[in-house]
């Protein structure tokens, strides 16, 4: 299986080599230069299966000789054995014909667990294997940082370092963060927004100097192998629902493309999927984008969902990638329309393509403030205000085929907006409970590339 850049400039690359890459040395993405198939009888096959089963059998194919079958099994099993629930991402009733697929059963609450504890795994299986150190920097908007830091803590071979939005993350993502007492994890609290974050690691990236002194892993969803994990609960999920004899539909709380990208590689795969919907806070580029066909950033407005508080999309540009027909030099033409102007405008063949697969919506702070009660009253359920703007805009494409939200977060990650929209705080796990009795560590840093380059220098050094 080979990976190739979806701005058709850095060189092909395996399994093993793309995720410990990261960011493609021209600035693109990598992508699978094939994708895979399941055929019916492959979906079939995954009903009454555990989740491990069928996640070893959905990226098999994905991983070639990057990893035996054994070395792969095992990284799976002790990715997913910390979770709060034996099936993982269980499905839960909400509505006729819709669904809330929980995602927040892991160590940090969020569906980014899912992706995250397994590279952490397949990191360290690698890295031992070969002897080999790498110093990982993410940008967060909150939730891939907490993850991230619990993934690779005390691993031997990685420091990993994580960028987020000072006074921008909720306090228990911050905590999630700042208490993690190993000295291999360092929280970076960056002056600014996540994009500034998420710019100063592109940067990282692009400072070759730097990124092969350190030698620059990267963790974001930029990395393929991230994307990958989240393809799994897609077919699980659609495989109780009756896939592959029945389509379904899913509606996916969405800020840097990655969890909705995950559902549309399910889709390629051969998963019967109807519609992909994109749902938006009220920083709704992408919204906008799919409605006229111009993706112009307007700057962040913080939201009481902040992991979607994002404007520079990055796995848009996978999207992008195929609807141009894979023309790498088209992607990188629109990426540096993006960096120069601060837009772009997609052809219209392109978006054709796009909404060829993907709808979208968007729910204001009021519309999701208000999911969050009505959730509650109607349904029975607690939501985080991020899973309450997947189901305000899900309601807009209820019908016939079966509609999976994906529920995102945990309610007690965010407790402040939903106890604002409910009167209800809601408590964390048991195993959490003392989170807000832990010491916290983090260093202040200035949305300065010289300023951060130098701290991480002199802490590997140190
Ligand atoms: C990261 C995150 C999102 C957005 O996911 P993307 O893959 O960036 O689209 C939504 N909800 C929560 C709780 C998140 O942590």
């Amino acid at each position: 299986m080979r990976y190739i850049s979806t701005r058709g400039q850095a060189p092909e690359l395996t399994f093993e080599e793309t995720m410990l890459t990261g960011l493609a040395r021209d600035g693109g993405l990598y992508v699978p230069a094939e994708l895979p198939r399941m055929s019916d009888g492959d979906i079939a096959a995954l009903v009454g299966l555990s989740y491990e089963e069928a996640a070893f059998r959905v990226m098999r194919p994905f991983v070639g000789d990057s990893f035996t079958d054994a070395e792969f099994g095992d990284c799976i099993a002790r990715a997913y054995a910390g979770f709060g629930h034996a099936a993982r991402a269980p499905l839960k009733q909400l509505q006729d014909n819709h669904f809330l697929l929980e995602l927040f059963h892991g160590p940090t609450l969020a569906f980014k667990d899912f992706a995250m504890q397994l590279i952490g795994q397949l990191f360290q299986t690698a890295l031992a294997r070969n002897g080999d150190r790498v110093t990982i920097v993410g940008a967060t908007s909150g939730d891939t940082g907490s993850a991230a830091m619990e993934a690779f803590r005390g691993l031997d071979n990685v420091d990993v370092f994580i960028l987020y939005p000072h006074g921008r993350v909720s306090e228990v993502q911050r905590r999630q963060m700042t208490t993690v007492a190993e000295a291999n994890a360092h929280a970076l609290a960056i002056t600014g927004s996540f994009d500034d974050a998420q710019a100063r690691l592109k940067d990282m990236f692009n400072d070759f100097t730097f990124r092969d002194e350190v030698r620059l892993a990267g963790v974001n969803s930029i990395n393929f192998a991230r994307v990958l994990a989240q393809v799994v609960y897609y077919f699980t999920a659609a495989v109780s629902l009756g896939a592959p004899h029945r389509p379904v539909s899913f509606t996916v709380p969405t800020g840097n493309f990655g969890d909705i990208f995950a559902g549309y590689l399910a889709k390629r795969m051969g998963l019967p999927i109807e519609r992909l919907v994109v749902a938006t806070n009220q920083n709704d580029i992408l919204h906008r984008a799919l409605s006229t066909g111009d993706y112009v950033t307007h700057g962040v407005a913080p939201s009481i969902s902040p992991s979607m508080d994002i404007q520079v999309s990055s796995n848009f540009e996978r999207a992008l990638f195929d609807a141009y027909g894979r023309d790498g030099a088209a992607v990188a033409q629109l990426m540096d329309e993006l960096k120069q102007g601060g837009g772009f405008h997609i052809s219209q063949g392109a978006l054709e393509a796009l909404r060829a697969d993907f709808a979208s919506g968007r729910a204001s702070e009021e519309e999701t403030s208000a999911m969050i009660a009505r959730a509650l009253s109607d349904m029975g359920e607690l939501l985080c205000p991020h899973s309450a703007v997947g189901v305000h805009v899900a309601q807009d494409f209820l019908g016939a085929t079966p509609m999976i939200t994906l529920a995102t977060a945990h309610p007690a990650k965010f407790p402040d907006a939903v106890e604002a929209a409910t009167g209800i705080r809601p408590a964390l796990p048991p195993r959490m409970a003392d989170l807000h009795a832990r010491p916290e560590r983090m260093t202040r840093v200035e949305n300065d590339l010289h300023q951060i380059e130098t701290l991480i220098r002199k802490e590997i050094a140190a």
